[in-house]
């Protein structure tokens, strides 16, 4: 079984309630993103991913599955030297709790936001070349980036993105209806055409992206 782990400082609180909240089985964080945009640089590359585009690019089709759902918060990549408000690194598997742990990251409200990727598995860059000894960056990138945004796990529904592991060899491409319930509460509901949704799924399914 392969594992997320979230980071929480000991000093940030969960909500007091869960009044109101879609799921009240799940104890939701208690904070969000109130910028409009949040800005996001991966700083180094893996040594495992031949392409250096396949990597920026997973995290930028990562990104734009919750987009697709989301109205209130925009993703932007930083190129320059400008300070992000989230890091993405790959890390050596000295940064983990243990090796069966493939990335982590943090929630909203916190002092540092990062994403980090355990670089001792030997990755793809998406599900249509991954098996069980390659994970793929894009479904595990969608689950890390949820937390970021301010969902915990949920340990309720295996098809959900934010179920807190992920079985390698199996596609996992995309929100379950729980997620987008959940992310759609915090950042109101974006009104695009399922068509536009299937057709990126699709995409991702097929590797598309990847071309
Ligand atoms: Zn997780």
């Amino acid at each position: 079984m392969i594992r997320c782990e979230a980071t929480i400082d000991s000093d940030v609180k969960f909500a007091n309630t869960n009044d109101g909240q879609p799921y009240p089985e799940i104890k939701e964080w208690g904070h969000k993103w109130e910028k409009p945009v949040l800005t996001y640089k991966l700083h180094n590359l893996s040594p495992d991913i031949e392409k250096a585009e396949h990597q920026t690019r997973a995290i930028t089709v990562a990104f734009r599955v919750w987009q697709l759902r989301i109205k209130n918060l925009r993703f932007r990549r930083i190129y320059d030297d400008t300070e992000p408000d989230l890091d993405i690194w790959w890390k050596p598997l000295s940064d983990f709790s243990s090796p069966g742990v493939l990335a982590h990251a943090t929630y909203p409200g916190q002092s540092h936001f990062y994403i980090e990727i355990n670089d001792e598995w030997d990755w793809v860059s998406h599900t249509a070349i991954s098996d069980i000894g390659h994970p793929p960056l894009v479904p595990v990138m969608i689950h890390e980036i949820g937390h970021i945004l301010g969902l915990v796990h949920d340990t309720e529904d295996k098809v959900s993105i934010m179920y807190p592991s992920f079985n390698l060899g199996k596609k996992k491409n995309d929100l379950g209806i729980r997620d987008i319930i959940r992310i759609q509460f915090i950042y109101g509901v974006r009104n695009i055409s399922q068509r536009l949704i299937d057709y990126f799924r699709r995409r991702r399914d097929a590797g598309w992206d990847f071309d």
